[in-house]
Parts: C-alpha cells; sequence; structure tokens
C-alpha cells in the first residue's frame, strides 16, 4: 500500500512522470498502440555537456549542461535553454516533451528540444555569462542548427544571451546563421513581438477562456503568481486590455489589493529578476495569493504551486497555467470536480514558440514582416489552438489538459508512423 501511494505521490509531483502519465492517457484515448508511448515517453536523444568558464577572479569553474531532443519526426527540434541552479537532466527531459505538445498545439513543423545549464545567473557577471553562453554553445555546436535543433530563450536567459549563443555558432561554422537561434536582438534578426510573445499567447487564452463564461475582460479581478517576463508583460496586457489586476506575486511573497494594483509603478520598481514585493512591507505569502478572492487566477512562476492541500482553497473559477506544470494531476482533479475551467500550460504558454517559428521563418527567408503581422498571425494561431482544445475537450469529455496533449502528440505520432518508425 505504501508503495502505491509513493507511486501516486510520484506520478503527482515528478513533472516528467507527470507529463508522461498524461501522454500515455493521451495516446490512450486516440487509440495508439503501446509501443507509440514507448517511443514518446521520452526524448530520442540527450546530451550532457561539461562547459569550463574562466570567472572574474581568474579561476576556472566547470558546469553542467544539457540538451534534449524529444522527437524529430515532424521537423527539426524547437525549445529553449533555462539557466536555474534547480535544473535537472528530467527537468529537461520532460520539458523537451512539452515542447513536442506545444508545437503540435499550434501546428509548427518542429519536434520538442529543450537545453538548461546548471547555474545561478543572479550571482554572475556579464563577461562570465557570456563565457558560459558560448561555452554551451562550442559543446553542443555538433548536435544544434538551424534545420536540427533551434533553441531559443527560457527561464533566465534573453535576447543577449542568444546573440552570444548565435555569434559564437556563426564564428565555429563560418558563416552568419541567424535561423541558429531565436529570440534575438531584433538587430540580429529577431523577431518583432518575440519578447511579449509568450505573455501576449496567455492574454489570448485568458479572453477566450472568459468568453466560454460569458465574461468580457473588462473589470475582471484577475491574480498572477510572478512578475518574470511572462507575468509582467502579462500584468500589463490584462491591466491596458481593462482587466483589475488584484494581485501579483514574486518569489519573496505577494501584494494583494482588491480594489486593484497600481500596475505601471510595481512595473517601473521592479527589478531585472522581476523582484518588487520585498519593497513593500503589507505583503502576503506567495502561497496566500493563490487563495485570495478573484475570478481568474494565473500561475506564472514555478511548478508544483496548486496542489491537493489547496487546490479546494482556489476561489478563481478561471485557472489559466502561464508558467510549466503550476497545477499537479489531483489538483487538476479537484478543480475539474468544482467546475473550475483551467487552461492548461502547454497551450497557454505556446505563443513564445510561435513567434519563434515566425523568426525562424523570416530568417529563412531574409524578409521581415511588422510587429501587426506579427500579431496578427499570433492571434489566428492562438485562437484556432484554443478552440480546437476547447471543443475536443467538450467533444470526447475530457478536461482541456488531456484535449491538449491529445492533440499535441497526435501529429508527431502520426509522423513517426509516416516514417516507418513504429
Ligand atoms: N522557452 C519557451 C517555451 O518553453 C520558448 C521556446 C522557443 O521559443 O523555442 O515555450
Amino acid at each position: 500500500m505504501a508503495e502505491e501511494e509513493a507511486k501516486e505521490q510520484t506520478e503527482n509531483m515528478d513533472l516528467l512522470v507527470s507529463t508522461q502519465t498524461v501522454v500515455g492517457d493521451a495516446l490512450n484515448k486516440l487509440g495508439y498502440p503501446e509501443e507509440v508511448y514507448e517511443l514518446l515517453k521520452e526524448p530520442v536523444r540527450l546530451f550532457t555537456v561539461r562547459i569550463p568558464v574562466r570567472m572574474d577572479d581568474g579561476s576556472t569553474k566547470v558546469f553542467t549542461g544539457y540538451r534534449a531532443q524529444h522527437n524529430d519526426a515532424v521537423g527539426p527540434t524547437k525549445g529553449g535553454v533555462r539557466f536555474h541552479p534547480d535544473v535537472t537532466e528530467n527537468e529537461v527531459k520532460a520539458l523537451s516533451i512539452w515542447m513536442t505538445l506545444k508545437a503540435g498545439i499550434v501546428d509548427l513543423p518542429y519536434g520538442g528540444g529543450k537545453g538548461g545549464i546548471v547555474c545561478d545567473p543572479r550571482h554572475m557577471s556579464f563577461r562570465e555569462l557570456e563565457g558560459l553562453s558560448r561555452g554551451y554553445v562550442r559543446a553542443i555546436s555538433q548536435v544544434v542548427g538551424p534545420t536540427k535543433d533551434i533553441p531559443a530563450p527560457d527561464v533566465f536567459t534573453n535576447s543577449q544571451i542568444m546573440a552570444w549563443m548565435v555569434d559564437e555558432y556563426s564564428r565555429i561554422r563560418e558563416f552568419d546563421s541567424p535561423g541558429f537561434i531565436t529570440g534575438k536582438p531584433i538587430v540580429l534578426g529577431g523577431s518583432h513581438g518575440r519578447e511579449a510573445a509568450t505573455a501576449k499567447g496567455v492574454t489570448i487564452c485568458i479572453r477566450e477562456a472568459a468568453k466560454k463564461k460569458g465574461w468580457n475582460l473588462a473589470g475582471t479581478r484577475i491574480a498572477i503568481q510572478g512578475f518574470g517576463n511572462a507575468g509582467s508583460f502579462l500584468a500589463k496586457f490584462l491591466h491596458d486590455a481593462g482587466a483589475k489586476i488584484v494581485g501579483i506575486a514574486d518569489a519573496h511573497g505577494a501584494l494583494y489589493d482588491e480594489d486593484g494594483l497600481d500596475i505601471d509603478y510595481l512595473l517601473d520598481r521592479r527589478d531585472s529578476f522581476g523582484m518588487v514585493t520585498n519593497l513593500f512591507s503589507d505583503r502576503i505569502s506567495n502561497q496566500k495569493l493563490l487563495e485570495v478572492d478573484c475570478d481568474i487566477l494565473v500561475p506564472a512562476a514555478i511548478e508544483n504551486q496548486i496542489t491537493e492541500a489547496n487546490a479546494e482553497q482556489v476561489k478563481a473559477g478561471i485557472v489559466v497555467e502561464a508558467a510549466n506544470g503550476p497545477t499537479t494531476l489531483k489538483a487538476t482533479k479537484i478543480l475539474d470536480e468544482r467546475g473550475v475551467l483551467l487552461v492548461p500550460d502547454v497551450l497557454a504558454s505556446a505563443g513564445g514558440v510561435t513567434v519563434s517559428y515566425f523568426e525562424w521563418v523570416q530568417n529563412n527567408q531574409g524578409f521581415y514582416w511588422t510587429e501587426e503581422e506579427v500579431e496578427q498571425k499570433l492571434e489566428h494561431v492562438m485562437v484556432q489552438a484554443f478552440d480546437n482544445i476547447y471543443r475536443l475537450a467538450h467533444g470526447r469529455k475530457v478536461n482541456m489538459r488531456l484535449a491538449s496533449y491529445m492533440i499535441g502528440v497526435r501529429k508527431t505520432a502520426e509522423a513517426s508512423r509516416f516514417r516507418g518508425w513504429l
């Protein structure tokens, strides 16, 4: 019995195991045989690299990095690189499966990939970060490329890091290769609208989900956990759309005001790692924010935030996951039973990779789009993806998470079969 319970708990909390569980359920629902799951439950390739970096004090520190390529039946693999002290091999594997799902959901010609380096960029200088970024590219340059595997920004990586990486890759290859990476600065072939794309995609999902409840965004009370790239842009877009942002949170704590927070002021005071609540003495805990009175709750920070311990206390009628894996499987079930509409991460956060795809297309054709063109195309893709998933969920009487996984995994399963791999 204890063993059963332990297994259930791992399924619930471990990102890789819970991802595999839902991928298995989705393939089952679609009627695929077991061997499809056997192939898709792990990345087809996983690289571990060691990266020596000369530090500012003259010492050399050796960092560990990963790159996982989940499946390339549909096309090159694609996905971000995160710099974080908690990066693990399993996390990178799970996130590479997610990228396959996201690409399937928004119908991009990619499979999923993901990279990570175990490091703490908050305690590294500009020069050390440059050394690390270039060292990572030297270590993986044989196995990535514009038609093989295309990296991008993720947690604690940004357009400057992408710039160092594309420069290093182009030097190694001895020709300019802008399509090697996305999320670049505009002057190096980056796309308009890429920086805010994830938050734009989440905003579209929030608007569409609200419509299903018969709500208008104007006046809707929204709480956002996380004030990093996604959370801060999101707060701004929702605020500008007339929503009332009643709560925000960062790693230090949360702020709540039932009359709505002054978002422009908070954005102005926020540091480059998204911290702002430390400036206020009347903050509440990060966890408490998940339980505040609001219409829509947006976990936009880290995984396993809504669990069976607090899912009953969530007051919101809609939860939109802007972070990766913020709601456990057990909590998803509780929210379902309570009639809360949950828009899953793999759908809500697919705007980033969508505009990354637009960037790559522009690099390949050497012809660049305006911000309006990018926004229109993103709007179209996200609304379509939301609708497909919402309809499938209703048609098959499954929740939106399972419906997203069904749509997300189908293209890769089909492509693997057509190629004769299965
Ligand atoms: N890191 C982002 C994600 O997880 C973007 C990936 C990309 O643009 O390739 O979706």
